[in-house]
């Protein structure tokens, strides 16, 4: 089977592969269809540490083809998904408690254990999460990153019906935040970004404010508007993103993070301690959360935006993310090649 690895050169060959056989409590998939997230590309450069020879893809969807020995949570013909969170230890505090992405012992999918980029890929079975019947393929491999994702932080942000929450940074992430904000949770959604055709876009989906933090300071005009919002959701890879949520905060106002500047944020501790404000990471989310996340999309209340590509495009596709173009999440497409012969 075809797969996308990592060589040592930092590009991705499209190389011929043969899995092991299954072992026990794994599954076989063959994919349908793998979103490509910036993690891919940090995970193929090296960032994160060398993984020369990994296959890439933490956004898979595929079909049960094959079960091992002792599987009872998925059977042939099932659809599930390839995630990050590709399986915990089982049994510390983080994995017994509701945290198993904070697992100290995780496998990661495309970076710690071979991913979904591929035309089969080996799964953990009770790990892999099923995708509702209805939901597309393409539209769950979104949902299996960045939807969970920006899912989880909504869900952390604690945000309440009818209460403001500001989502910095309207890209791919930004967006499904905005949608799930807006359509699960019922919130009032104030969409801050430099870019104005994704305040456009955003505005579009429901935002009930946007603002251009590049011409207006968006703190000053979300505290006078609004009173300042009950929560913050950052998805903007600029430490200045991080900096003006605290500033637009209410009293006991909530900032979760989720966007990975290189760089540290600036916290006034008076201000964090006379007004209460949180600030709090989120990774990624549970099989739990994912499970929900993929429900939302299946109920038509999330639509990502998704563009179907070929395998054999994967180093180009890498190249339109350095270079900004893409809108939108890209998408292996398996389906496409099956059908070619
Ligand atoms: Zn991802
Ligand atoms: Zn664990």
């Amino acid at each position: 089977m075809k797969a996308a690895v990592v060589n040592k050169n930092h590009t991705v060959d499209i190389v011929e592969k043969k899995l092991r056989a299954l072992a026990h409590g794994e599954a076989l998939l063959k994919m349908e269809c793998c979103g490509v997230c910036h993690t891919d590309l940090h995970v193929k450069n090296g960032d994160f540490g060398d993984r020369t020879g990994v296959v890439l893809g933490h956004e898979g969807v595929g079909v049960v083809s094959e079960v091992g020995p002792g599987v009872t949570s998925l059977k042939v013909g099932d659809r599930a998904s390839v995630a990050w969170f590709y399986k915990g230890c089982g049994h510390c505090e983080y994995c017994t408690t509701g945290n198993e992405t904070l697992c100290r012992n995780v496998l990661n999918a495309g970076f710690t254990a071979d991913g979904g980029m591929a035309e089969e890929c080996i799964v953990v079975a009770d790990y892999a999460v099923k995708v509702p019947d209805g939901l597309d393929p393409a539209a769950a491999s979104s949902v299996t990153c960045a939807g969970v994702t920006t899912y989880k932080a909504v869900k952390v942000s604690g945000i309440q019906p009818g209460k403001w929450l500001a989502i910095y940074g309207l890209g791919g992430l930004g967006n499904l935040a905005l949608q799930y904000a807006k359509n699960v949770f019922n919130a009032k959604v104030i969409a801050v970004d430099v870019n104005d055709a994704q305040l456009a876009f955003a505005k579009e989906m429901g935002a009930d404010l946007v603002i251009n933090s590049l011409k207006e300071d968006a703190a000053k005009i979300i505290q006078e508007k609004t009173g300042g919002a009950h929560a913050a959701v950052v998805t903007a890879v600029a430490k200045a993103a991080f900096n003006s949520a605290v500033d637009a905060m209410r009293a006991g106002g909530r900032i979760v993070a989720v966007g990975l500047p290189p760089e540290s944020m600036s916290l006034n501790i008076p201000r964090l301690v006379l007004d209460g404000i949180q600030v709090v990471g989120s990774l990624v989310g549970t099989r739990e959360d994912l499970a929900e996340a993929f429900q939302f999309a299946a109920e038509g209340k999330v639509v990502p935006k998704v563009t179907k590509r070929s395998l054999e495009e994967i180093n180009e596709i890498f190249d339109e993310m350095l270079e900004g173009k893409i809108k939108g999440r890209m998408v292996i497409d398996f389906t496409a090649d099956t059908h070619a012969g």
